[in-house]
C-alpha cells in the first residue's frame, strides 16, 4: 500500500502536470466510488496538497480527495486504448491523459465542498469512513523536534497503554501517513522493539521516535518512494519505481545479519519477520529494546 512518502511523491507528480490546467475529465469504468463530477468539469485546477496519505486536488469550490488504497495508481499517457483497470482520465494537454488506475479498487475517491474543509480540520476526511479523526501527518505534523516528541507523547496517552508500539504508529487516528514497510524501518533505525507497549516507552524513546519518524519519511521521499517486487506495483507520475527500497535496514531482510549489531562488531543476529496484527513485522531481537 502506498505510504506518505509515496502519496507524497504522487501529490508532486500530479501538482507539476494539473495546476493551471482545467479540470477536463472522461470516465472510464462505472466505478461506484468515482463521484458525480458534473459539478467540478472545467475548473481549473489550483493545487494539490496532502494529508497523511490523502491527496486534496484543489478545484476552486471543492477538494476531489484521492487516496490511493492498496493498488491505485496515476500514469501520464498519449492514448486511452487498452488500459486496464482504469477508472479516470484527466487530459492535461492536446493528446495527453493522466489516469488513474485501481486493480483492486480499494482506493477512494470524495468530492468534499472547500468550505467544510478548513486547512485545520482536514483530517477530518477519512481513510474511507467518514468523520474518522485522523491524527498529525507524519511528516508535516513532526517538523519541530521537541513539540514533537510531546504530541507524539499525547496521542500515545490517547490510546491504551498496552498498545505494541508498532500497532500504534499503523494506527492513523495516533499518526497519519505511516504504513506497514515504514513503521518496521522506523522502529529499527530509532532501536525500539515493535512489541513494546507504549505505556512503557521512555521519555528518550519517544524523543527518539519522534525524530526518526520525519526523518525516515524524507529520506524515502528524496528515494521517491519504495517499490517492493511482487508485493507493491507503486510508480511515480512519471512511471518510475521508488529506490527507498535499496535503503531498507529491516522491512524484507528477514534471515540477513543486522547491520546496527554487525557494525558494532558482534557476531551479529539476522533480521527477524514475525505476523504481529496480521501484519509482517521485521526487527533485530538484539539491538531493538
Ligand atoms: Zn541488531
Amino acid at each position: 500500500m502506498p505510504e506518505l512518502p509515496e502519496v507524497e511523491v504522487v501529490r508532486r507528480g500530479l501538482a507539476k502536470t494539473l495546476t493551471g490546467k482545467s479540470f477536463d475529465y472522461t470516465r472510464l469504468s462505472n466505478w461506484k466510488k468515482l463521484p458525480d463530477l458534473a459539478r467540478v468539469a472545467d475548473k481549473p485546477v489550483l493545487g494539490v496538497s496532502r494529508y497523511g496519505k490523502n491527496l486534496f486536488i484543489d478545484l476552486g469550490k471543492y477538494y476531489l480527495v484521492s487516496h490511493l488504497g492498496m493498488s491505485g495508481f496515476y500514469f501520464k499517457t498519449d492514448s486511452l486504448k487498452g488500459i486496464k483497470h482504469g477508472h479516470l482520465a484527466v487530459k492535461y494537454a492536446n493528446k495527453k491523459w493522466l489516469v488513474y488506475c485501481d486493480p483492486r479498487r480499494f482506493g477512494n475517491f470524495k468530492l468534499v465542498k472547500k468550505r467544510l474543509v478548513p486547512e485545520i480540520a482536514k483530517e477530518r476526511i477519512t481513510e474511507g469512513v467518514d468523520h474518522l479523526m485522523l491524527g498529525p501527518d507524519a511528516l508535516v505534523g513532526f517538523f519541530n523536534n521537541r513539540k514533537a516528541a510531546i504530541l507524539l507523547a499525547e496521542r500515545f496517552e490517547e490510546n491504551s497503554p498496552k498498545m505494541a508500539v508498532k500497532t500504534a504508529l499503523l494506527d492513523q487516528t495516533c499518526i497519519s501517513g505511516i504504513g506497514n514497510i515504514y513503521a518496521s524501518e522506523i522502529l529499527f533505525r530509532a532501536a525500539i522493539s515493535p512489541f513494546k507497549p507504549i505505556g512503557e516507552l521512555t521519555a528518550k524513546q519517544i524523543a527518539k521516535l519522534a525524530d526518526f519518524i520525519p526523518r525516515v519519511m524524507l529520506a524515502a521521499i528524496e528515494s521517491k518512494g519504495t517499490t517492493i517486487k511482487g508485493a507493491n506495483k507503486y510508480r511515480t507520475v512519471g512511471g518510475k519505481t521508488g529506490s527507498f527500497t535499496n535503503l531498507l535496514e529491516a522491512y524484507g531482510r528477514d534471515g540477513q545479519v543486522c547491520i546496527r549489531c554487525k557494525a558494532l562488531g558482534k557476531k551479529a543476529p539476522k533480521i527477524k519477520r514475525v505476523v504481529q496484527n496480521q501484519r509482517a513485522t521485521y526487527y533485530c531481537p538484539r539491538c531493538q529494546k
